[in-house]
């Protein structure tokens, strides 16, 4: 049987941001998971303070995860993708 599932289900991909030293989430331009256009890597039109924060992507790139374009909290692990897990959730 062949399990559907994303890249997170597979263990190798994570969302994340940046903190800055008093646990504080930079300002990345939109929230996490707003799916806008203002969330796309190459949407620039947002303050120079935000743009400064695209220190995420290169830290990212610089240890071999690499991004979608259209989510700027989005990395995945470059490399052979493992199976879909077949444990389920115990969630009630
Ligand atoms: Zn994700």
């Amino acid at each position: 049987m062949r399990f559907k599932g994303s890249d997170h289900n597979r263990g190798i991909a994570v969302d994340l941001t940046i903190l800055d030293r008093n646990g504080n989430p930079l300002d990345m331009g939109t929230a996490f998971d707003e799916f806008s256009p203002k969330s796309h890597h190459t949407y620039i039109e947002l303050s120079p303070e935000v743009l400064k924060n695209w220190l995420l992507k290169t830290t990212m790139a610089s240890i071999g995860l690499y991004h979608i374009n259209t989510e700027w909290w989005h990395y995945t692990w470059n490399g052979k993708k493992p199976p879909v897990g077949k444990w389920v959730w115990d969630c009630n």
